[in-house]
């Protein structure tokens, strides 16, 4: 059995022949897996969606019930028989609910990472390195200049601004799915018990990660409250929301993106970010190249973001390595600070 003979990379995304299914397929399709629930991996309008069980709460949240046709949940470690393969979702500790699609025939084993980090991140399940022989890795942070550094620290930055200004809102643009919440348990695990307040358009999905379980403190929308009530505060809204004149309501604002691309000095200034907070939801360089390595695959395909140089770090390696050319990805959170919409 060879990887060709039960996968095949298409235009809207990677086809399991053996199974019948693609995996977050750009356009609407007869059979998805869905491995998390960022717009550009989960689409509406096809006719069967397996996902996790949080990843179709969030699709509904985000489409309404008619997302798809009919959708199944399965748990992570379930297995479950697609024609003939066995497939198994596993955590990718991208965002609450996102998993790694492992497909298995006749002792093949092929993994579909979908967004991935392999560092700690309070708010969902941890990264399960798993061995397999091809392993398809994202590459938005797919350059050895990235290095997304510890959270920890970025947390402690930003505090130490609100303790030095007082009579100023911090206001942090900040992706409403995964980065926001994060950003909110991270804040509480530095020991901050404030109330943190939320964007209108970031609010239903932070209660469905309450609803889950993630602690997250004292929440609430920014709604009526007066500016003298938001001295001192934090706020946290979609990034492009930062220069809207919903912005007006915060007495003289600190402005924060939190995202892996602040390392970036001119993206920062390009957003005119004040307090730039490098806080990223996928691997860098150092967990992309450290998780090709563990997985032992000996043949790599590479998407969705800066493929050239992971697929030429993985040649050196002795690996076989492809990029694949799937239109539309392109993580609306980290790719693009600009646009938290969907
Ligand atoms: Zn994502
Ligand atoms: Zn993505």
């Amino acid at each position: 059995m060879q990887v060709l003979d039960v996968l095949a990379a298409t235009r809207i995304g990677v086809f399991c022949k053996l199974g019948n299914f693609h995996v977050d397929p750009t356009e609407p399709v007869d059979r998805a897996i869905i491995t998390h629930a960022h717009s550009d991996h989960a689409r509406a309008g096809h006719n069967y969606v397996l996902a996790t069980q949080e990843t179709i709460d969030l699709m509904r949240l985000r489409y309404g019930d008619d997302f798809a046709a009919s959708a199944q949940s399965v748990a992570y470690g379930e297995s479950l028989r697609l024609n003939e393969t066995a497939v198994t979702l596993h955590p990718a500790g991208h965002v609450l609910g996102s998993a790694q699609v492992l497909i298995e025939v006749n002792g093949l084993r092929t993994v579909a990472s979908g967004d991935y980090k392999n560092i700690r991140d309070p708010t969902c399940a941890a990264f399960e390195p798993l061995a397999c022989e091809l392993f398809i890795t994202e590459a938005t942070f797919g350059l050895p200049i990235f290095r997304h550094g510890v959270p920890e620290l970025e947390i402690e930055k930003l505090l130490r601004s609100v303790e030095l200004f007082p009579e100023r809102a911090h206001l942090i643009g900040a992706y409403r799915l995964g980065k926001a919440q994060r950003l909110i348990a991270l804040l509480r695990e530095a020991g901050y018990d404030r109330p943190i307040y939320l964007h209108g358009a970031m609010e239903k999905v932070t209660r469905y990660y309450q609803a889950r379980g993630i602690e997250l403190g004292v929440v609430q929308p920014v709604g009526a409250l007066h500016k003298t009530e938001l001295a001192g505060s934090i706020t946290l809204c979609p990034p492009e929301s930062l220069h809207e004149i919903w912005s007006r309501r915060f007495p003289d604002p600190v402005t924060s993106i939190a995202s892996g691309w602040m390392r970036v000095r001119a993206r920062a200034r390009q957003h005119r970010v004040q307090l730039p907070l490098v806080l990223s939801d996928h691997a860098d360089w150092e967990g992309l190249t450290h998780t090709i390595h563990t997985t032992g695959a000996s043949e790599v395909w590479v998407t969705h973001g800066r493929e050239d140089a992971l697929v030429h770090w993985s040649v050196q390696q002795g690996l076989r390595a492809h990029p694949l050319d799937i239109m539309g990805y392109g993580d609306e959170d980290d790719a693009n600070p600009a646009i938290a919409g969907d």
